[in-house]
């Protein structure tokens, strides 16, 4: 029911066009004497009425946003249908032909309504300034003005007719330039152009185009009220009514999405032939024999020409700004920076100061594009962008220096200030996870390579050099570090790496990264080396339990991953594929040169401090101290990660389990130091990750 009905509605607007249409060949159809007379102002007025009517009509029907603009529209057109009415009653009825009357006055208040009106309405749809439209405008305005004064204005103020006619009748043409103006503008701009945006730019085109030809009329004295000039008016406020009658005119002040128009070849076209106009102008006078208004011309060239090179200005502005930003970040792009390099190298060493250079390039990011697409690694990119800005200050140059790897170059910043800014740039990145879809997130880390000057390199390529290899090194590593010039981070972690324990890192993380969201090994091999620490080990047992527990899942990667998310109760079958992942992480290990102990370490991971754990019911100090220590801290995060098997317990519950395995479970001297630090806010704080896919 209601879609037949809503599509008659919807053709208001145009059976009222076509109605009205009728009506103004009515008009001319009726002698214009004696009864006749009557009948014509009456069709005429009531016409010229009927677009206020339509216009108010509409705002009720059709509710536009904003609704101020139509309002003003619907007033200005009551008061010019006013105007009407006084002209021709007075005209038709009472002969009377003074000029100025009361009829101008209305008309020529009707004006300031529309312009305002347009302007309001131009102000919604752009977004922003758009200089290069009112540049555009302005100069079509000029060119227009320039006309209106030699052929309108200027000869309106040379006659001789009294001084009330020449003022309203330059008024005409000057309203008409300032609507010309707002005309141009709605239609130059961007936005929509919908039905009714192609009516309104018919009734204002229709305006001017009329009203030149009336005053042209009148200069030459031809003009007679009723002539054709007439038919123009009236369905110019035909169209009018029917934009506001038509069901698209609520979208009229819908921003434009797009900030400016582009300088395509039809507007440079129709810009260059309109400030071509004023040259040609005298040269056709100068043709004639009666070159005049010097001063009018040469002033429009110089405006037209300042104009045209603000408008060039602008375009150069943009392309710069284009070819410095990158479009996906907003950053800096990588030519910006490798400008801004040996400048902001000259001027360090002038000034006897120092530079920092900082590349910062995302870990695994390929493995994001693989798992959720490359719109979602674009998305990751933007934010991480983002984040990276928020960590460097305003002077600083950031740049996305390739893919995924950025660049900051931070002025009078010292060698010692690098680890700082660097964990400061790394910590951001790391800061949270990162939406790549609805309901899914990513947690993504960055390793960090930086150098400064004078002391890792005196020219932009050695800088860029040192810096890209402490970038290597912090990959090599085992990434999410930073790595200053060519020493070494400090952290323990770093040393004795090979592309292998690189390798078996991954797998952790893969592993980790099926059972839950949280950084699983990670946390589990910081707990273990802070224990075995406190517990006065050497750096030989410290080093042994971080990297068996970065390491103590490696073997989960051959179960199958039902067995592994499995939600509910193990078969007898699956709890015996289970059980041999200490085995498997033993032999995985084993392989590394000198991780020999870390490989036993792994295998014990799960033996209980009564002997009932396995593979080999070792008791008590029979099962290595690491062993021990990372029982604990492995049964502590799994406390507290959801699992598919089982939720998350609270610190309190997780901190009693740890207590009643006290002497069976676990070494009650590691549950006591667990407990101990764990109180103190140093270890069994697990962060989330991101998941990792292995790469072939
Ligand atoms: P790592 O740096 O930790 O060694 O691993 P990675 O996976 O981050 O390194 P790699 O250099 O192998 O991969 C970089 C990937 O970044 C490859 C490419 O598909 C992706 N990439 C580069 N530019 C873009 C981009 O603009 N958008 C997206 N979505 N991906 C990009
Ligand atoms: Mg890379
Ligand atoms: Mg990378």
């Amino acid at each position: 029911m209601g879609g037949p009905r809503a599509r008659t509605s919807d053709r208001v607007w145009l059976v009222y066009l076509l109605c009205g249409l009728f009506l103004v060949g009515c008009y001319y159809l009726v002698p214009a004497h004696d009864a006749g007379l009557v009948l014509r102002v009456v069709l005429y007025c009531a016409t010229s009425a009927s677009g206020a009517a339509a216009i108010l009509y509409g705002v009720r029907r059709n509710r536009p946003r904003p609704r101020l603009p139509w309002l003003l529209l619907g007033v200005s057109q009551l008061v010019y249908a006013a105007g009407d009415t006084s002209f021709y009653v007075s005209h038709y009825v009472f002969g009377a032909t003074t000029f100025p009357s009361i009829a101008d006055a209305l008309y020529l208040a009707h004006y300031p309504l529309v312009v305002a009106a347009l302007t309001l309405l131009i102000r919604r749809r752009t977004p922003g300034r758009d200089l290069p439209g009112i540049l555009d405008a302005a100069v079509l305005t000029v060119v227009a003005g320039m006309l209106s004064w030699l052929f309108l204005i200027g000869p309106q103020a040379r006659s001789d007719a009294p001084f009330l006619a020449k003022v309203a009748s330059a008024g005409y043409p000057m309203m008409d330039l300032a609507m010309l103006t707002v005309a141009l503008r709605l239609i130059l701009g961007g936005g929509r152009r919908p039905v009714s945006f192609v009516l309104l730019s018919a009734n204002l085109a229709a305006f001017l185009v009329v009203d030149t030809l009336y005053v042209l009329q009148q200069l030459a004295g031809t003009y007679h009220a009723g002539n054709f000039l007439d038919a123009i008016w009236l369905s110019g406020n035909l169209a009018l009514g029917a934009a506001a009658l038509h069901p698209t005119m609520s979208r009229l002040g819908d921003r434009s999405p797009v900030r400016d128009a582009s300088l395509g070849p039809v507007r440079l076209t129709a810009l260059s032939a309109a400030v071509l106009i004023a040259p040609a102008t005298l040269l056709i006078q100068d043709a004639c024999g009666a070159v005049r208004e010097i001063p009018v011309i040469a002033g429009a060239c110089a405006v037209l020409f300042v104009l045209a090179i603000a408008r060039l200005a602008g375009l150069v502005a943009d392309q710069r700004r284009l070819a410095i930003t990158d479009s996906l970040t907003g950053l800096r792009t990588r030519r910006f920076f490798e400008a801004r390099l040996p400048v902001e190298l000259a001027r360090a060493r002038r000034t006897n100061g120092s530079l920092a250079l900082f590349i910062v390039d995302v870990d695994r990011f390929k493995s994001i594009n693989d798992r959720y697409g490359h719109p979602a690694g674009d998305q990751v990119l933007v934010e991480i962008a983002a984040r990276l800005r928020g960590a460097a200050r305003a002077e600083d140059v950031l740049a996305r220096y390739g893919g995924e790897e950025f660049a900051l170059l931070v002025p009078d910043t010292s060698q010692d200030e690098l680890p700082g800014i660097a964990e400061r740039l790394r910590h951001r990145v790391a800061r949270g996870p990162i939406a790549v879809a609805q309901d899914y997130w990513v947690a993504v880390t960055v390793s960090v390579g930086t150098a400064s000057f004078p002391e890792h390199g005196v020219s932009p390529s050695e800088l860029v050099a040192t810096a890209d290899r402490a970038l290597y090194a912090a990959k090599a590593a085992g990434r999410d570090r930073i790595v200053v010039g060519d020493g070494p981070t400090g952290d323990a972690a770093a040393d004795g790496h090979s592309p292998l324990v690189d390798y078996l890192c991954g797998v952790a993380d893969e592993v980790d990264g099926r059972l839950s969201s949280y950084d699983h090994s990670r946390a589990i091999g910081r707990w273990t080396m802070r224990l075995a620490r406190e517990l006065g080990h050497d750096d030989g047992v410290v080093r042994c339990a971080e990297w068996s527990g970065r390491l103590h899942d490696i073997g989960k990667i051959v179960l199958p991953e039902e067995v592994l998310t499995k939600p509910a109760a193990l078969s007898e079958e699956e709890w015996r594929l289970v059980r041999q992942h200490p085995d498997h992480g033993y032999r995985l290990a084993r392989l590394v040169p000198g991780f020999g102990g870390v490989a036993q370490v792994i295998r014990q991971h799960h033996e209980r401090f009564d002997g009932t754990g396995y593979p080999d019911r070792l008791v008590g100090k029979g099962i290595r101290v690491e062993a021990r220590i990372l029982a604990v801290c492995d049964a502590w995060a799994a406390m507290l990660s959801d699992r598919p098997y089982q939720p998350s317990m609270t610190d309190e519950q997780a901190r009693d389990e740890l207590r009643k395995g006290r002497g069976s479970q676990f070494d009650p001297d590691a549950v006591d130091l667990f407990l101990d630090l764990h109180e103190r806010g140093l270890v069994g704080q697990l962060r989330l990750i991101r998941p990792v896919v292995l790469e072939p």
